[in-house]
């Protein structure tokens, strides 16, 4: 399957935690932004005839897309078409909002453009969590935001649901997470917050001023889980949870390691083998884009055997799905029983029918299972 990733770099304030790359920006800066989306996948185009009418998946993400107008908004989707997007036939088409930035009438554009699916990031239902990390928006627009798309019939909704955030307990977790998987959502992200000590938050910790109890962050993870769960949400993901059927194809593509097409600053794809990496800041992409979009200006990243095998790895044990063994073989590698046991004994794991997953507490344990399983796994001779 072939998704698109459309990165819209702008936020009308940045966050004390973001890592991402984002950042406020005028109108003007928008446009010009839209004219060089527009040059970007028109020359990619070019050179790959045919390919985006390929295209069975739509992630437009940031940043924060709904910060444009709904005419810039039009503008993008009308862009996305016009390169041969079939945006009337895609398997899903999904679009974030943030909630200062949803209303009615940008709801309106999107689904009218074909957008299926919207992503909210709410965060937190409790005002002085959403100050303590620096969001922007309030608890009473946050459950505005989500009434107004759950009421569009033609929306599939996800909703962000941060937990271990400074100054949250355990059973904020759990009654945030409750009344969510009650809201009418069929999607929910629930994931921790990371820290990264270079960002105003991780600064704040750093010198003592801030705290994240960070001893918290398997109960949160496992009661918001257990939350989710007896109210009939499924985990396909470490950090994603939905209603039957309502799962993201898009992400789910990412992690198959599906092929997918990305535009914007610091957009990543990945087709024939390769993953490519845009340039990060914006002026960098910006005269990336403006000389032609060059491939030097590309970050290529050809996979070696065990570059894929590792990514294989990493990539199917964060999903429901698992890694399966055949998938292992086809990619020259092996892992020993033994290895396996280990982490099944401890009632980590499971193995049937030759797909070997992560059960229970083994979830909070990903990274350090994967890298276990990856130091011991071997090239078949
Ligand atoms: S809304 Fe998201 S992308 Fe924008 S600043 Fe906050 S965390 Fe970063």
């Amino acid at each position: 399957m072939l998704g698109l990733y459309i990165h819209v770099p702008f936020c009308k304030k940045i966050c004390d935690y973001c890592d991402f790359h984002a950042f406020p920006a005028p109108e003007w800066l928008q446009l010009e932004y839209l004219n060089l989306i527009e040059a970007e996948m028109c020359t990619f185009a070019e050179r790959h005839p045919g390919l985006f009418g390929r295209v069975e998946t739509l992630y437009v993400g940031g940043g924060t897309p709904s910060l444009l107008s709904p005419e810039l908004m039009d503008r993008l989707f009308g862009m996305i078409a016009g390169v041969g997007v079939p945006m009337a036939a895609l398997r899903e088409a999904t679009f974030e909002f943030n909630p200062e930035s949803c209303d009615a009438e940008r709801v309106a554009v999107a689904v009218g453009a074909g957008i299926t699916r919207a992503s909210l990031g709410l965060q937190s239902l409790r005002q002085h969590l959403l100050n303590r990390v620096g969001r922007h928006h309030d608890v009473e627009a946050g459950r505005g935001a989500l009434a107004l798309l759950v009421s569009e019939p033609r929306l599939r909704v996800n909703a962000d649901l941060m937990f271990d955030l400074p100054g949250q307990t355990v059973d904020d977790v759990v009654e945030d997470t409750a009344w969510l998987a009650e809201s009418g959502v069929g999607h929910i992200s629930l994931y921790g917050l990371k820290i990264d000590p270079s960002r105003r938050l991780g600064l704040r910790i750093a010198k003592g001023l801030e705290t994240v109890d960070e001893d918290l962050y398997a109960d949160m993870y496992l009661r918001g889980v257990e939350c989710l769960e007896t109210r009939g949400f499924r985990r396909y993901e470490t950090s994603n949870f939905a209603r039957e059927g309502e799962e993201s194809l898009h992400n789910l593509n990412y992690w198959k390691r599906g092929e997918y097409l990305a535009f914007g600053p610091s957009a990543h794809g990945f087709l024939d083998g390769v993953r490519f990496y845009a340039p990060e800041r914006y002026a960098k992409w910006r005269d990336y884009v403006k000389n032609g979009c060059p491939e030097g200006g590309l970050t290529l990243d050809r996979l070696s055997s065990e570059d894929s095998v590792a990514e294989f790895m990493q990539l199917s044990l964060r999903t429901k799905y698992g890694m399966s063994l055949e998938g292992l073989e086809k990619l020259g590698f092996c892992v020993p029983g033994s290895a396996f046991s280990r982490w099944i004994s401890e009632g980590f794991a499971e193995m049937s029918d030759g797909v070997f997953r992560l059960v229970g507490r083994g979830w909070l344990f990903m990274d350090t299972i994967v890298l276990d399983l990856y130091s011991k796994c071997r090239q078949n001779r």
